[in-house]
């Protein structure tokens, strides 16, 4: 069996040159016709001695994911759905915007957090992707957008966030190399502040992170207290608010001058109430920097959750905003291709019967949410 060379950060690629006899400059100048020029096969490499591509030839491959599918919004908003085999699939979004380019990748085939309100947490979880499959996902976007968008830029996409499937710190030893291929100066080039991890809040892997590759953290939140914030999002049950907050704190650490973004889905009657905003805004106070994403909830038929009415989510980022937390409402987009938050592979089978157990979560949290709430603040 081959080597897919997209498995390997610089570093790695380096010590696979180092075993086919080649010097480190050799593996520079391999790294940078895969991921700058978007070589597909050696025979491009005309500034590789002829030795050395017969010996990768025979040694390695570069090899992408098939692509399954690919739609395209009125609003620019790209989504490609990927085959990663044995009848699992992936999604990457790409967003255009007037000052950036946004790709969204997955680290999972599924995901095993099983958050409420979240489409991928709903099908279970199938399988970590691996490094070489997360990288591909840059790598073919990439070079796609410089060719259907024709700008004669050399670089299209300015910012990464793993946001797509999948809780990329329960999948750390691919997420890693990774991060640091789209860090590297040979590879993507992209800076530490615009390439984001987005984590339910695996405490342990957060604090690896801040030591391996600090890149911008976001954190799901959606919820100020851990009684609310359990049937949200499980994983609090194991790693609470008071943890996780500890855990941002000592990541600042090793970011100085960086803050925590905190992700918030705004749920209808759930977690959009006034009190629940002052609560926020005191638990936010006591020392994170930060700032606070409201998320428009995208609706799905399983969730039995509704999207908070504008006026309510407007209301919620007013109480944060007077108490001095930076607060900002996510514009939705690609509503016309799924390819919002929480959508990603919405038609993908459920593979564990996750739904049932989400159901019965949503009958216990329903009786726990107070009987007016549902009422417009
Ligand atoms: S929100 Fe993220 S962590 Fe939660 S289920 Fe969805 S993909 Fe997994």
């Amino acid at each position: 069996m081959t080597a897919n060379l997209l498995d390997f950060d610089l570093e790695g690629l380096a010590a696979f040159c180092a075993e086919l006899g080649e010097k480190r400059f050799r593996a520079t100048q391999l790294f940078r016709w895969i991921h700058q020029k978007g070589a597909r096969d050696f025979g491009q490499m005309t500034d590789l001695a002829k030795s050395l591509r017969e010996k990768l030839e025979g040694n390695a491959r570069i090899e992408g994911l098939p692509l399954i599918s690919q739609h395209e919004s009125a609003d620019g908003t790209i989504k490609w759905l990927f085959d990663v085999g044995d009848g699992n699939a992936v999604e990457s979004v790409f967003i255009p915007e007037e000052d950036r380019g946004t790709l969204c990748i997955s680290s999972q085939a599924g995901c095993a957090v099983g958050c409420r309100f979240c489409s991928t947490g709903h099908q279970g979880f199938s399988r970590n992707l691996a490094t070489g499959e997360i990288t591909a996902q840059l790598w073919f976007a990439e070079h796609f957008l410089r060719e259907h968008l024709k700008t004669g830029s050399d670089r299209v996409i300015s910012n990464v966030v793993m946001m797509g499937m999948g809780e990329p710190l329960q999948n750390y030893a691919a997420l890693v190399p990774a991060l640091k291929t789209m860090l590297d100066d040979h590879g993507y080039g992209l800076s530490r502040r615009r390439v984001t991890v987005s984590t339910s809040g695996v405490v342990p892997m957060i604090d690896r992170l801040s030591e391996d590759c600090p890149v911008a953290l976001a954190v799901s939140l959606h919820a100020p207290k851990d009684e609310l914030r359990d049937k949200l999002v499980p994983l609090n049950r194991k790693y609470p608010i008071a943890e996780l907050l500890d855990a941002c704190n000592r990541y600042l650490v090793h970011a100085p001058r960086d803050f925590i973004t905190f992700e918030y889905c705004m749920l209808d009657g759930v977690n959009d109430l006034p009190e629940l905003a002052r609560e926020l805004a005191h638990l936010l106070q006591r020392g994170v920097s930060c700032k606070l994403n409201l998320i428009p909830f995208n609706p799905f038929p399983a969730s039995g959750l509704v999207r908070s009415p504008q006026q309510r989510v407007q209301a919620f980022a007013k109480i944060l905003s007077d108490a001095g937390i930076v607060t900002t409402v996510r514009k939705t987009r690609g509503d016309d291709i799924d390819a919002a938050c929480g959508q990603l592979a919405g038609d993908v089978q459920d593979r564990t019967r996750v739904d049932r157990r989400i159901a019965q979560q949503r009958t216990v949290m329903l009786k726990a949410v107070p009987a007016d709430s549902t009422k417009e603040a």
